[in-house]
C-alpha cells in the first residue's frame, strides 16, 4: 500500500517551497513530535483477550495543544495516524485555532464487536494513553466509526483513571456529558458553508448543481441533508458497501431512514447499506466517482482519488470532506485540468472548529446555545475562506489548497520564530 504519510510530506514540502517558507520550517514539519504506539488488550464477551494495535501521534505543538480524532478502522496504521495528524495541524493553522496537530486510531473493525465489546475497547485504549493526552496537552475527538458515545466512555475512563473531572480532555461527547450543541452536525455544516461561498463566488443556483457523495457518515450526511434541504440535486450517495443513483435526484431524509432502519440493537454501527434500497438503482463505488456531476463530495477515507481513477473524474467542483481524499499526483492533474477544490485543510474544519468552542465551553463551564455555536463557526469559516480564495486570485498559478497551506505555514512560521529559532539565538549572543 502507498505510504499516506509520505504523500502528505511531499505535498508539504512542494507547498511550503511555493509559498516561500523557510527550509528549515518544512524540514521540522515533515516529521512528528512524538508517536506513541502500544496494543491494547481487550477481554470478549467468550472470555477470551484480544490485542489490538493502538496510536497517538502528536504531531505539532507550536500553536497550542496537539488537537484530533480518534479512528477505529482496520486500515489503522502508524502511517495513516501520522499523515492525518500533520493534515491536523495545518488544519488548526488554517482556521486560526490555538491547536497543534494530533490523531489517534485504532486498528480493529468495530462493527464485529458487541457493544460491550466496544466499550473496553473504548476504555483500554484511553488507559493506554492517559499519561500522554490531556486538556492542555492533547485532545481526542470522533473521527471514522467512532462517535458521541465512544467518547464518553473515554472521558470517564480518564476521569477515573484521574480522580477528577476533565470534561475539555475530550471533545465530541454527548451533550449531557459535556459536549457542544452543533457538534455532531459541525464537519457536515462546516463544508455545506464552505460551498455555498463557492457557490455564491461562481454565481450558480443549487438547483443546477448535481451532486455525488462519497461516504453517508457523520460528515456525509451532515453535508448531504445540508445541500438537499437548500435545494442541490443529490444523484448518488455510496458507504462502504455500494453506491446508489437517481438521475432525478436521491431524497436524503428517506435514505437516512433506510439505513438506520437496519441499525442492529446490540450495535452502533448500521448493519445496510444505502445500496440495499430498493427504491433507487444500484451502482459501483467507481461509476459513483465518475459520475457526471457539478459536485463531487469525497467524505470517506484518503486516496479515493488517484492518478489510478484520475481520468474518470467529471465534477467540476470537489469538497474535500474526507481526510486526504485525493492523492497528490491526482491532485495535480485535477488542477491543470480546472477542477476546483475547496480542500480538506479548510471545507473538513467544522468539525475542529466546534469541537473548539466545545473545549473552550467546557474550560468555562457555560454552555452556548445552538444559533450561537452555528453563527460563530459560520464567521470562522467566512474568514478562512475569504482569506484563501484572496490569496489564490493574487497569486498566479495558486489552487485553493496552496493558499490555505501559505496561510497556515506562513502562521505556524510566525510563531515558530517568536518562540526561539535558531537565528534569533546567534543574534543574541552577537
Ligand atoms: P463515519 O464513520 O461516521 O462514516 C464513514 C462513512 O464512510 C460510512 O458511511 C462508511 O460506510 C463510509 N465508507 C467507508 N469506506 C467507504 C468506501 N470505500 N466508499 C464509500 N463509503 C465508504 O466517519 P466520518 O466521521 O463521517 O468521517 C468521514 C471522513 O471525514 C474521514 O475522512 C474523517 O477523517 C473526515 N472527518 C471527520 C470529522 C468528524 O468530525 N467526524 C471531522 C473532520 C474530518
Amino acid at each position: 500500500m502507498p505510504s499516506v504519510f509520505s504523500d502528505a510530506r511531499q505535498r508539504l514540502q512542494k507547498l511550503g517551497k511555493s509559498s516561500a517558507i523557510s527550509p528549515q520550517l518544512i524540514d521540522s514539519l515533515s516529521r512528528p513530535k512524538a508517536t506513541l504506539c502500544v496494543s491494547i488488550p481487550v477481554l470478549m464477551d467468550d472470555g477470551s483477550a484480544q490485542y489490538f494495535e493502538a496510536y497517538r501521534c502528536q504531531y505539532s505543538s507550536h500553536l497550542g495543544p496537539c488537537k484530533g480524532g480518534i479512528r477505529f478502522h482496520p486500515n489503522v496504521s502508524q502511517d495513516e495516524v501520522q499523515a492525518l495528524a500533520l493534515w491536523m495541524t495545518i488544519k488548526c493553522a488554517v482556521a486560526d485555532l490555538p491547536y497543534g496537530g494530533g490523531k489517534g486510531g485504532v486498528c480493529v473493525n468495530p462493527k464485529k464487536l458487541s457493544r460491550m465489546e466496544l466499550e473496553r475497547l473504548s476504555r483500554s485504549y484511553m488507559r493506554a494513553m492517559a499519561d500522554f493526552v490531556g486538556p492542555d496537552k492533547d485532545i481526542p475527538a470522533p473521527d471514522v466509526y467512532t462517535n458521541a458515545r465512544i467518547m464518553a466512555w473515554m472521558r470517564d475512563e480518564f476521569e477515573v483513571i484521574n480522580r477528577q473531572k476533565q470534561p475539555a480532555v475530550i471533545t465530541g461527547k454527548p451533550v449531557d456529558m459535556g459536549g457542544s450543541l452543533g457538534r455532531e452536525e459541525a464537519t457536515g455544516r462546516g463544508a455545506f458553508l464552505v460551498t455555498e461561498f463557492l457557490r455564491s463566488k461562481e454565481g450558480k443556483a443549487p438547483e443546477d448543481i448535481r451532486v455525488a457523495i462519497q461516504g453517508f457518515g457523520n460528515a456525509g450526511y451532515n453535508m448531504a441533508k445540508l445541500l438537499f434541504d437548500n435545494g442541490y440535486k443529490i444523484v448518488g450517495i455510496s458507504d462502504s458497501k455500494g453506491a446508489i443513483f437517481d438521475e432525478a435526484g436521491l431524497n436524503v431524509d428517506d435514505v437516512k431512514l433506510f439505513k438506520e432502519s437496519q441499525r442492529s440493537f446490540n450495535s452502533d454501527y448500521c448493519a445496510s447499506s444505502v445500496c440495499e434500497s430498493e427504491t433507487y438503482k444500484s451502482i459501483s463505488h467507481e461509476e459513483l466517482l465518475a459520475l457526471d456531476v457539478e459536485l463531487l463530495v469525497p467524505a470517506a477515507l484518503e486516496n479515493a482519488i488517484t492518478k489510478d481513477n484520475v481520468k474518470d473524474i467529471k465534477a467540476k467542483w470537489i469538497t474535500e470532506v474526507a481526510n486526504g481524499p485525493i492523492s497528490a499526483e491526482a491532485d495535480e492533474i485535477l488542477f491543470k485540468k480546472g477542477t476546483v477544490i475547496i480542500p480538506d485543510v479548510l471545507a473538513n474544519s467544522g468539525g475542529v472548529i466546534v469541537s473548539y468552542f466545545e473545549w473552550v465551553q467546557n474550560k468555562a463551564g457555560y454552555p452556548w446555545k445552538l444559533d450561537d455555536v452555528r453563527q460563530r463557526l459560520q464567521d470562522k469559516l467566512k474568514t478562512s475562506f475569504d482569506e484563501m480564495w484572496q490569496y489564490q486570485h493574487q497569486s498566479e498559478n495558486t489552487s485553493l489548497r496552496s493558499a490555505a497551506y501559505a496561510k497556515a505555514l506562513k502562521k505556524l512560521e510566525k510563531v515558530i520564530s517568536l518562540q526561539g529559532t535558531k537565528e534569533y539565538f546567534s543574534n543574541v549572543e552577537n
